[in-house]
């Protein structure tokens, strides 16, 4: 019988910026003006600071992305960010990039908790798991859920995130 399994993990963003360096994401043309209005430029001047390459807008080069404040290392339009900012690191080269993200980090250490056999993988981290990925973990491991989560010394937010995503707390 195939194992159900349907239990999420998250991957929380700790804005600490490292997935903003060396990366350009691309901006969509019919994002600029909300853009603009969030940082309070005009149009034309958000335009100025993105590189143009084949045609779409880039954040920038030559190694920081242009959005990322240079003195808090956040990101200056978090609120709006592109699609895949948010999507970080789903569907990157995670893992050749090299990027110390904390989220995953957790996201794995929690996974790893979890007998091979046992894990489902999806195809959405490449390649350092040579193509599969840890999204989910089987149903048949709630009661020990939380021992694992302690093992795995995640931070009270994933905790939390995990808790709320399975539905087993409100907001
Ligand atoms: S490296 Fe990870 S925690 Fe840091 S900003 Fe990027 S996604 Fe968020
Ligand atoms: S837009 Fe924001 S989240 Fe995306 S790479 Fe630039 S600074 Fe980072």
């Amino acid at each position: 019988m195939q194992p159900k399994y349907d239990v999420p993990a998250p991957c929380i963003c700790y804005q600490c910026g490292n997935c903003c360096r060396n990366y350009f994401p691309q901006i969509h043309r019919d994002d600029l003006p909300a853009i603009a209005e969030l940082l309070k430029k005009t149009q034309e001047a958000v335009e100025a600071i993105l590189d143009v390459t084949a045609g779409a807008y880039h954040s920038g080069a030559p190694e920081d992305c242009c959005f990322l404040d240079p003195d808090s290392r956040k990101c200056l339009i978090h609120e709006i960010k592109p699609e895949s900012c948010l999507l970080f690191p789903l569907g990157t080269r995670f893992g050749a990039g090299k990027v110390d993200c904390r989220g995953y980090g957790e996201l794995k250490r929690f996974t790893e908790q979890f007998p091979e056999e046992d894990r489902k993988f999806a195809d959405v981290f490449e390649p350092e798991f040579g193509g599969k990925g840890i999204r989910y973990i089987p149903e048949g491991e709630w009661p020990g859920l939380l021992s694992k989560a302690a093992k795995a010394n995640v931070s009270p937010e994933f905790l939390k995130e995990l808790l709320f995503l399975n539905g087993l707390t409100g907001a």
